[in-house]
């Protein structure tokens, strides 16, 4: 890489966070502003909490070093820019060192400041914090024929995620309304032994399974009823029956050409189409095309209700029993029509309460304080704790089911609720609303809860 300064045009103002600039040397004029280090081992030395980092390497060092912070975990969700692209910056990386750089470091320490989800040891929250700090980034799949898999997620797998566990943790994520998908890269189908997706589909004949098969052309005589090949029923230039001797002369009349046109080398059988079967080429495993597992290679980004809960994460384990016991969203519908069917035969009384955050990217860009954030989750979780709630985040916001409450308890939280909207007016803008349980939900509780809510919210 030659000269840095006619690369990048260089940003003037100053941040207050310690930037690490990684591989080559900065230019002067940005050398005050950095601490500069050549090696990664020189990260050990640094106070990584306030830092993000500038990587200028050639392509194949950088990917190497973008790997290596996303698998440390103090680093794994650092904001990192590149002075120039590399294969895997796109999806290790977030964005070039330019003009906008300030811009960028101070959206990522505001954000970062925001988030309320205890993401440790949990890959779920992991990734949803990540997408969160990253949001102009989505989560994408990149193609690799050399890897076994073909495509994979560079961020995975820098996590140590392998491929198998990285789909079945993005159904979950996407089932429970966190991720959406934005747009499916391709499909693959994948070697129901190993997962490989390098699979060979050869065809092969469909009774003894040789692949030793061959096109020929075959006729059929119609005075004796003899299937043979072509080539056997060529006599002095004539067509003639090898087995009744009759001479053929129209096709039609005489003779015509089975539609079995494919005849197997091992057991002579005639076919019309061949079986066709994959082979694995990894694992050798041969599968019918119907047993191979489909997968949909997409690109994520977050839903709001994602959002939401990387910012209001504290709220919600306030009210889960176990913070990485969060309920399926199906689970909790679930629970509903459970919970209802039962008031109905015991003549109970439950409620589900939903709470809306609608100017959450307000809040965002406003620069809401993490002070202001934090006391307004307290009041908002004093307002429901001693209960035993069970809540969800779901596209509707944050549900909670209150089983066995009055309506003068439910009265009671109400209040508890306008008076904090007073408290914050201008910060926060809240809607919640109630139903009361039972009722007559029909099959699809989604769905009646949506039909329900939107014509309750206040
Ligand atoms: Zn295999
Ligand atoms: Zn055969
Ligand atoms: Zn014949």
């Amino acid at each position: 890489m030659q000269n840095l300064r006619e690369i990048i045009p260089l940003p003037k103002a100053n941040w207050h966070h310690s930037g690490v600039w990684l591989g080559i040397p900065p230019p002067i004029e940005l050398q005050h502003k950095f601490i500069f280090i050549d090696r990664l081992s020189g990260l050990v030395e640094i106070d990584l909490t306030d830092a993000f980092f500038v990587v200028a390497c050639d392509a194949h060092e950088q990917d190497e070093i973008l790997t290596a912070l996303r698998k440390n975990q103090n680093t794994a969700l650092s904001l990192i820019l590149v002075i120039a692209p590399s294969p895997l910056s796109p999806y290790l990386a977030n964005g070039t060192f330019d003009m906008d750089t300030l811009t960028k470091v101070e959206e990522y320490f505001h954000k970062k400041s925001l988030v309320n989800l205890y993401y440790e040891n949990n890959r779920e929250f992991t990734l949803l914090t990540y997408l969160w700090l990253h949001s102009g980034n989505d989560l994408s799949p990149i193609k690799d024929p050399k890897n076994a898999s073909v495509y994979y997620y560079p961020l995975f797998d820098a996590w140590g995620i392998n491929i198998i566990d990285s789909f079945a943790l993005l159904a979950q994520l996407q089932s429970k309304g966190w991720l959406e998908s934005t747009r499916l890269e391709s499909r693959i189908r994948c070697c129901p032994s190993c997962q490989s997706a390098r699979l060979n589909y050869i065809d092969v004949c469909p009774r003894c399974f040789g692949i030793e098969i061959n096109l020929r052309a075959s006729l059929h005589c119609f005075n004796c009823g003899h299937i043979g090949e072509q080539s056997s029923f060529r006599e002095s230039g004539m067509l003639a029956c090898p087995n009744c001797l009759t001479q053929l002369r129209h096709i039609g009349v005489d003779y015509d050409r089975p539609i079995e046109t494919h005849s197997c080398h091992h057991c002579q059988h005639l076919f019309v189409d061949a079986k066709v079967q994959a082979q694995c080429l990894e694992c050798g495993t041969t599968s019918e095309l119907s047993d191979l597992i489909v997968r949909n290679v997409r690109h994520y980004h977050l839903t709001q209700t994602g959002r939401l809960l990387v910012i209001q994460g504290a709220l919600d384990q306030l009210f889960a029993d176990n913070s990485s016991n969060i309920m399926d969203t199906n689970q909790f519908y679930w629970l509903v029509k459970w919970q209802n069917d039962l008031a109905k035969r015991h003549n109970l009384e439950h409620a589900i309460i939903s709470m809306k955050l609608l100017n959450l990217q307000e809040i965002v860009s406003s620069k809401v304080s993490f002070d202001q954030l934090q006391e307004f989750q307290q009041r908002l979780s004093s307002v429901v704790r001693g209960t035993d709630a069970c809540s969800q985040f779901t596209e509707e916001g944050l549900l909670l089911f209150l089983p066995f409450i009055s309506p003068d308890e439910i009265q009671h939280v109400f209040q508890k609720l306008t008076d904090l909207i007073a408290i914050f007016p201008e910060e926060f803008k809240f809607s919640f609303c109630e139903i009361h349980l039972p009722a007559e939900i029909g099959a699809d509780v989604k769905s009646w809860l949506v039909d329900n809510l939107a014509s309750l919210e206040r």
